[in-house]
């Protein structure tokens, strides 16, 4: 079996090509390094001691991608190649839509036209919005409040109405809640040039003293200890879900999308106790007013994934907290 990994040398990208070949299958990987490195290939080739095609390439460019259905029988697609950034997505909405959906429906198209209609999708629980009840099930109201989250509901539209159009497409739609973590190996992880915008990012350069002091987004919160709770998931439990998810697609028709989290939520105080205590290093910290737009808690029901994927997450807390230090510890150490 081959399969076409978009956006594989990003941070989930590359942790489900590993997981790709470590289960057998073929790959073939386009990125364009718009918000990766070339580097990451060769980390991915160590990690797993197998060799992968690489385009380097644009997925909006029909050319290139018409190019590697020719030149590869592809038999399913991962689509993880994309803009993600929600405060960038707010100043830069053409940008986003332009290259989210863009990219979709040129793949879509090539896809058609080679007759590969199996393709594993990267959605977002943001496409949830402010939830009314908790834990999150994937038949909840969905709505958004950035850019960001209306490409991702956009392409959601899409990939169903493709469905309704042509029974014979198999569709599945991962609705990721917070991936965090890295590969064990210590080789490839999480590492934004720029000031991270996320929290378990921002956490580790205060630990490398690279940034001086974390700012935590409000205590005035309706949780435990007033923070923020969000379902973190480890990178690689979230990679072993797409191998799932690929394996439905090659079996089933349809389309369905499901939640890929642990189902427990942790707020932004016990994350940074965690790391504290794991990593035994001292995380400088000062709480903050709100961050415009977020949510109090955000945590996922993730039965529907278990009972139709077979898939739960394993790893903890403390795991995600350990390898996303090792992570950036060994790039330091190069
Ligand atoms: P990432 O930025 O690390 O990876 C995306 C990769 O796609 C990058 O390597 C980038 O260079 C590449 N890319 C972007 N546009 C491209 C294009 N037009 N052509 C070719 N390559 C292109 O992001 P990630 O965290 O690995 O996220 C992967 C997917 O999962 C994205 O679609 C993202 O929206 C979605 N997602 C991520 C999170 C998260 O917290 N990381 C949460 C929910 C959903
Ligand atoms: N957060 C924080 N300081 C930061 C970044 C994030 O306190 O520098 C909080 C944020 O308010 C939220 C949680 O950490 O409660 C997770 O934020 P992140 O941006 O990682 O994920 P998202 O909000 O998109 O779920």
């Amino acid at each position: 079996m081959k399969i076409l990994v978009t956006g594989g040398t990003g941070y989930i990208g590359s942790h489900t090509c590993v997981e790709l070949l470590d289960a057998g299958y073929e790959i073939v990987v386009i990125d364009n390094f718009s918000n990766s490195q070339p580097d990451v290939l060769d980390k991915i080739k160590m990690i797993t001691r197998k060799d992968f095609k690489f385009y380097k390439g644009d997925v909006c460019d029909k050319e290139i991608l018409q190019m590697i259905f020719k030149e590869n029988k592809i038999d399913a697609v991962v689509h993880f190649a994309g803009f993600k950034a929600v405060g960038e997505s707010v100043i830069k909405p053409l940008m986003y839509y332009r290259n989210n959906i863009d990219s979709t429906l040129s793949l879509l198209e090539v896809m058609n036209e080679y007759n590969c209609k199996k393709i594993v999708f990267s959605s977002s629980a943001t496409v949830y919005g402010k939830p009314d009840k908790l834990p999150i099930k994937e038949n909840f109201s969905l709505k958004t409040t950035n850019p960001y989250g209306a490409t991702k509901l956009m392409i959601e539209d899409i990939l169903r109405d493709l469905y309704i159009s042509d029974n014979d497409w198999s569709i599945a739609i991962l609705r990721y809640f917070n991936p965090i973590g890295a590969h064990a190996s210590g080789l490839i992880g999480e590492n934004p040039n720029d000031i991270p915008n996320n929290l378990m990012p921002y956490i580790v350069k205060v630990a490398t003293k690279e940034l001086e002091c974390l700012n935590i987004f409000g205590d005035d919160y309706d949780t435990l200890d007033g923070t923020g709770v969000r379902d973190y998931i480890h990178v690689v439990d979230l990679s072993k879900g797409h191998i799932k998810a690929i394996e439905k697609v090659i079996k089933d028709k349809g389309v369905d999308a499901y939640n890929l989290g642990t189902g427990r939520g942790y707020s932004v105080l016990e994350l940074v106790n965690t790391f504290m205590k794991v990593n035994n290093v001292k995380i400088n910290y000062k709480i903050v007013g709100r961050r415009p737009g977020d949510i109090d808690a955000c945590y996922a029901d993730p039965s529907y994934a278990k009972e139709k994927l077979g898939w739960s997450a394993s790893l903890g807390i403390e795991q995600m907290c350990k390898d996303a230090y090792n992570f950036i510890k060994k790039i330091e150490e190069m």
